[in-house]
């Protein structure tokens, strides 16, 4: 492929925004991945164009990122948060809305890039309506999140169904480790063309910060021990584990225990509740003056974050990937994990931080313990993970990979007969 033209993709990211504030309510990994993959892929010289649905009036309709990448957002429902369970009533406008910027722009997109089950939907109707080609990455999939969940949402039929669908159909299916393409096999299809291809982070960002310079710059104590948590407030996430297990430290009861806990919420959203919730569980365990609970950390401060703490936890119940432990590695903070999913990709067990058993209370405590009760250790699991991080995680190593991806997918083969004019 040598035009320019020919290198131009959508993303689709229906309930992603990839140009919003990232850290608040079902605004997380995927946003970050879709505006990251975005950005990169321009530098490649890709035209991009990221779809997304607009959930208030005063959003713009078009954000520039840079002259070749662009967020659009689309007018499909109510123009209001809608909790991603809802959302599939509303992707059949969302289609007629991409074929109708298509139409005005005089655009066709031959290639899609479908973010989660709900844009999968409408990556299968372009497929269907005008032939394009689609990859498919699924950020969660329900088979196994609804595996760890006590009750499913009515919309989980829908949500499987189309789940297989995309998987037997899509030229390719990006799956970010190892451990989500078994889970793809062996749960949803054996049919499909996978590739693995997993997320990743700046590595010039994270890192960019020392240590010393980040606890001044925060005001904490530079003897003191931080444990970090960033992420959504969701049940999903286990920050109740973690406060918990923070409880049970050998240093819980010394004045230089610090707990931080960073992430946004909406009063009266489910992030909001979760919020509350765990608050009021640091009230009742009597931690309040450990606790910081800074609120959404924007992008800008987190490497600052990353780099003053001693070591960061991410105790998900289920993490299909899990950008958060990437960016503490990068940082060189290592990182203590639920042994489950993309983390058992990401995180070395005793090489760059710890896996424990998700919800164990007590793992988790010992293996805090075990990391803050020894700097030199702390020092040798972080830097390992940063060269983990450099050698297999950077946002242009991923780019490469996934613009190698499309130039395959776009190039037409022996099967495909090319329609030449006589
Ligand atoms: N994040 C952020 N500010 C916050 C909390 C989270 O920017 O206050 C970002 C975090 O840096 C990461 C993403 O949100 O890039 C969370 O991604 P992850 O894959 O860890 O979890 P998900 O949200 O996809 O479940």
């Amino acid at each position: 492929m040598n035009s320019k033209t020919e290198k131009r993709i959508a993303l689709i990211s229906v309930h992603g925004d990839p140009a919003i504030e990232i850290g608040k309510e079902e605004a997380g990994g995927q946003n970050v991945y879709v505006r990251q993959v975005g950005e990169a892929l321009s530098h490649l010289g890709w035209e991009v164009d990221m779809f997304s649905r607009r959930v208030s009036a005063d959003q713009e309709t078009i954000v520039k990122h840079n002259s070749q990448c662009r967020t659009i957002r689309l007018t499909s429902g109510p123009v209001e948060f809608v909790p991603r369970d809802q959302g599939f009533q509303y992707l059949r406008e969302f289609v007629d809305q991409l074929l109708e910027f298509q139409k005005e722009n005089e655009i066709k997109y031959k290639l899609v890039h479908s973010n989660y089950w709900l844009s999968s939907w409408v990556g299968m109707q372009l497929k269907q309506k005008q032939g394009s080609k689609q990859v498919h990455t699924y950020h969660s999939l329900g088979i196994v999140k609804y595996n760890s969940l006590k009750s499913i949402p009515p919309v989980a039929s829908d949500r499987l169904r189309v789940e297989k669908q995309v998987l037997e159909t899509a030229e390719r299916i990006v799956a970010t480790s190892p451990q989500e393409y078994e889970h793809m096999r062996s749960l949803v299809s054996q049919k499909g063309e996978i590739e693995i291809i997993p997320c990743g982070t700046d590595i010039h960002r994270f890192g960019s910060v020392d240590r010393e310079t980040a606890r001044k710059l925060l005001k904490i104590d530079p003897e003191a021990k931080v444990v970090l948590y960033v992420g959504r407030f969701d049940p999903r996430k286990g920050i109740e584990t973690l406060v918990r297990a923070v409880r049970q430290s050998q240093f819980y009861g010394s004045e230089k225990l610090q707990l931080i806990i960073g992430g946004g919420s909406t009063p009266g959203n489910s992030d909001g509740r979760e919020r509350d919730r765990i608050e009021g569980i640091v009230r009742e365990l009597g931690m309040t003056a450990c606790t910081i609970l800074p609120g959404r950390l924007s992008q800008e401060i987190l490497p600052t974050y990353y780099a003053a703490a001693d070591v960061c936890v991410v105790p998900s119940h289920y993490e299909p990937f899990g950008l958060v432990a990437i960016e503490a590695m990068a940082s060189g903070t290592p990182v203590v994990a639920s042994d489950v999913g993309g983390l058992q990709f990401t995180v070395v067990n005793e090489k760059t931080g710890l896996l424990v058993p998700p919800q164990d209370i007590p793992a988790f405590s010992k293996a805090i313990d075990r990391i803050l009760t020894n700097p030199q250790w702390r020092e040798e699991l972080g830097q390992a993970g940063q060269n983990r991080v450099k050698d297999r995680f950077s946002w242009d190593g991923v780019a490469s990979q996934l613009d190698a991806l499309y130039t395959q997918i776009l190039t037409p083969t022996a099967k495909e007969p090319v329609l030449v004019a006589k």
